[in-house]
């Protein structure tokens, strides 16, 4: 296939690129660079493989055929989305909006990375596709679950009215290498801190619960989910539950850190609990997630470690 990738730069859209080309397709990765970083793709060298540095909210025209259409350009951090609240809204619908056109007018398959930030502060738990969510529209994190939350609808809509053979995959917390130390979440301040000897900074009591999971596994499943006759949403993360006291505490013992922990305020609406109900991507994809927490943090940890982003914050 013919592979249009919007964020092909970022963290998961660079290792999708990678994925996608070992299995033998052609890759065209778009993106305007805000939180992507070059870095993440410069190791690809390959005459199948395109970069355009271009902002997806505007019309997209490519050259030649496209078989398929992923749209992952997203401000994805809290830290970053609340720096650009209007660029994230604009690219989950004006984005959404031009690569569903894309999708449509060259008879493209289409996936949307949207995200369990649909399931807000989720009063139902573990959170099953069914669930609505329970989204403040009007909070600080309402730039992006809204966004993304428009865009499944607009996704859906291009299905159900164009015919457009489209895909969902609500993506869980995950880390791993390609990274940027500098986004703010919990896994990469965390590892950071520990390797720097600074304090590590839980937010709140540290009570609240993720589910992380590791890149390799979620590329797996997103690429078996393109590879599906499936239109419905789909979660696609670790159920392993976790507080983020206890990820940092793992992240101490593995890197062997003397840092202390300290607390600081919970941000804005953070929501309280989060774990996928995976029995969707179990029963259809097959797929479910192979990597320990413990050997991905130790993974992540190293990548780290060998200064692989360049060792310095962008
Ligand atoms: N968090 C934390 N310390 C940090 C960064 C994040 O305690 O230095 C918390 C954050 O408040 C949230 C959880 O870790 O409860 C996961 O945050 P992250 O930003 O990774 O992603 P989120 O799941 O909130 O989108």
């Amino acid at each position: 296939m013919r592979i249009l990738i919007t964020g092909g730069a970022g963290f998961i859209g660079s290792h999708l690129c990678d994925h996608l080309l070992d299995r033998g397709h052609e890759v065209i990765c778009m993106d305007n660079l805000i939180t992507g970083d070059v870095r993440n793709i410069a190791h690809i060298h390959d005459p199948r493989f395109a970069f355009i540095q271009y902002d997806v909210t505007n019309f997209i025209y490519v050259e030649g055929p496209v078989d398929a259409v992923l749209h992952f350009a997203s401000p994805a951090s809290p830290e970053d989305y609340l720096k650009y609240p209007i660029a994230t809204l604009k690219v989950g619908a004006l984005g959404t909006h031009k690569a569903l056109g894309l999708a449509k007018a060259r008879g493209a398959r289409f996936l949307l990375a949207s995200t369990s930030e649909v399931y807000g502060d989720p009063l139902v738990h573990p959170q099953p596709e069914g669930y609505w969510g329970n989204v403040n529209p009007v909070g600080v994190r309402g730039v992006y679950d809204e966004a993304k939350r428009f865009a499944e609808a607009l996704t859906m809509a291009y299905h159900r009215y164009h015919g457009v053979n489209t895909k969902v995959a609500r993506i869980f917390n995950t880390f791993g290498p390609r990274m940027r130390r500098d986004d703010g979440r919990a896994v990469p301040n965390f590892v950071n801190q520990a390797l720097r000897g600074e304090d590590l900074t839980v937010y709140g009591d540290g009570s609240q619960t993720r589910s992380f999971g590791y890149i390799s596994d979620l590329v797996d499943g997103l690429y078996r989910l393109l590879n599906s006759d499936l239109n419905d949403p789909v979660n696609i993360g670790n159920p392993q539950e976790m507080t983020v006291l206890e990820i940092a505490e793992e992240i101490m013992k593995l890197t062997g850190s003397k840092s202390r922990i300290v607390f600081r305020p919970l941000p804005e609406d953070d929501p309280k609990v989060r774990q996928p109900d995976i029995s969707r991507a179990r029963e259809l994809l097959g797929w479910e997630p192979k990597v320990p927490v413990r050997e991905a943090l130790a993974m992540t940890i190293r990548w780290f470690q060998e200064g692989k982003d360049g060792g310095a914050a962008r």
